[in-house]
């Protein structure tokens, strides 16, 4: 029986059974893919194979990725108050904000009011769980689509104010 079974494995081994079962599962999700291409796909490219950087992925509306700090579109200012909430709520301290005292005028009056000085995030400890931009009371901390986070540097992932405003950039490449 044992002797059976050897000589089972080695004909399997010399006419390659195995390789040849592989393949034929390769070319059946080929054809699959040739026959039933993605929308205005060419039916030439697989579509198991993921043509990026030619081609950017497409990313789920949630994806939390690449923080920015939005400006009122409207004046430029920063619609950020200094409140430091989202300082407070993340759970791993990679957020600095600071802020001063400013005066201002209402009327006759003269009022004082925060403003933004620094914000410093650091994106190497963040784990992207959104409580800070959840919390945001202005909804001007939001954690973007974009992916690419990658730098030369752990110094290019401490963001300042200046950066954070800009938004990452995004390189596009041709085809
Ligand atoms: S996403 Fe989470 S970990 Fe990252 S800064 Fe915001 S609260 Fe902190
Ligand atoms: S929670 Fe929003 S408004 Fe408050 S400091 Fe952070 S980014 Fe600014």
């Amino acid at each position: 029986m044992s002797e059976r079974r050897s000589i089972g494995s080695i004909l399997r081994r010399l006419f390659l059974v195995d390789l040849i079962k592989g393949l034929a599962v390769t070319l059946r999700y080929s054809a699959r893919a040739l026959v039933e291409p993605r929308d205005g796909a060419n039916p030439l490219q697989s579509i198991y194979t993921a043509q990026y950087p030619k081609e950017r992925p497409n990313i789920p509306e949630r994806w939390r990725g690449a923080p920015k700090l939005n400006n009122d579109p409207r004046t430029g200012e920063s619609l950020c108050t200094a409140c430091n909430v989202c300082a407070l709520v993340c759970p791993v301290d990679v957020i600095q904000v600071s802020h001063a005292s400013r005066e201002f005028r209402d009327g006759e009056k003269v009022k004082k009011k925060k403003v933004l000085t620094t914000f410093v995030f650091d994106t190497s400890r963040c784990m992207f769980c959104g409580l800070c931009q959840d919390n945001c009371p202005t909804l001007c901390l939001e954690l973007t689509q974009e992916f690419e986070l990658a730098v030369d540097s752990r110094a290019g992932l401490v963001w300042d104010r200046e950066m954070l405003e800009k938004g990452i950039n995004v390189v596009t490449y041709k085809k």
